[in-house]
């Protein structure tokens, strides 16, 4: 098949850390817009497929090597409980690690404000949210879904609104959850290791130094508490791009012993990338399609 011959390609030149969100097979409504959700049987033919020219590590391996082209690993970030319960079989009939990153504040009971935003658009309340909102400046033009994850708007502001807007509309309590929220749901598993991702997941960017510090340290001593489970020393940065974090994100993670982020920006890895001065490992997003779902073949495009 001549996109596979891509595949045997890049694995000449880089190395592959792939990026998943959902699993499911039937994606629960409420997160139905704007969830990259890839079901479990595609996960597998995306596994067997790359598996056949890389040879997968878990990441922090591949992150540790001088020279990782040929190498690949998987990640998970947010920790959706599909994760466990649909995708695990798959990656244990095919012995793949995965490493999968938690934002410690879903265990302390929050919702993760991300599902609150898919929430008001899937419920149609887009409009009434935003004349409801207070201290939220929108960019002309821009689409709902992207500006409120945008660095230069307070990520906690929109969360802060969000609630006060849920509650308004009688929705708070009994939000739904589908993201892992006790320690007890996380596996002890050889193949599973876990990191962090941030408290809340909000835009680093859009923090001051002192927070950061805290989103980084809180979600760091719930990864303490995590016994016989695998920790990763890469901080997950939310959102993934060079503009969600800055050099106080990247001071306080390298004070906290992390080896560097991992990115999110649809890029296959090459040895040697340092951003806001710590090492960095790009990821990409497979496509929830069966035909292409690997980036192009130059590691930069
Ligand atoms: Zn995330």
């Amino acid at each position: 098949m001549e996109a596979d011959e891509d595949l045997r390609r890049l694995a000449e030149t880089s190395a592959l850390v792939l990026l998943y969100h959902g699993a499911w097979t039937s994606l629960p409504s409420s997160l139905a817009r704007d969830l990259h959700n890839v079901p479990p049987a595609l996960i597998r033919s995306q596994l067997e497929r790359i598996g056949r020219y890389f040879r997968w590590v878990d990441i922090d391996t591949l992150g540790a090597m001088p020279d990782p082209r040929g190498h690949a690993a998987v990640t998970f970030d947010d920790g959706y409980r599909s994760v466990f319960e649909e995708a695990l079989p798959v990656f244990e009939a095919l012995g793949i690690p995965f490493t999968v990153y938690l934002n410690g504040a879903f265990f302390e009971g929050a919702v993760f404000w991300r599902d609150k935003v898919r929430l008001v658009q899937s419920m149609g309340w887009v409009e009434d949210f935003e004349s409801f909102m207070e201290g939220i400046d929108p960019p002309a033009s821009r689409r709902f879904y992207r500006y409120t994850k945008d660095p230069g708007i307070a990520s906690e502001r929109v969360d802060a609104e969000l609630d006060r807007y849920l509650a308004h509309r009688r929705v708070a309590p009994g939000l739904p959850r589908h993201c892992v929220d006790d320690i007890a749901d996380l596996p002890r598993h050889e193949l599973v290791s876990y990191g962090n991702h941030g408290h809340h997941h909000y835009v680093m960017s859009s923090l001051d130094r002192a927070r950061q510090a805290e989103e980084v340290g809180r979600t760091d001593d719930l990864l303490a508490t995590l016994d016989g489970r695998r920790v990763s020393r890469w901080f997950s940065v939310p959102f993934g791009d060079v503009g969600d974090f800055d050099r106080a994100t990247t001071d306080v993670i390298a004070a906290a012993g992390y080896r560097g982020v991992l990115l999110s920006r649809s890029r296959v890895h090459v040895a040697g990338i340092r951003i806001h001065g710590v090492d960095a490992i790009e990821r990409f997003m497979p496509a929830p399609r069966p035909d292409r779902f690997w980036p192009a073949a130059t590691p930069h495009a």
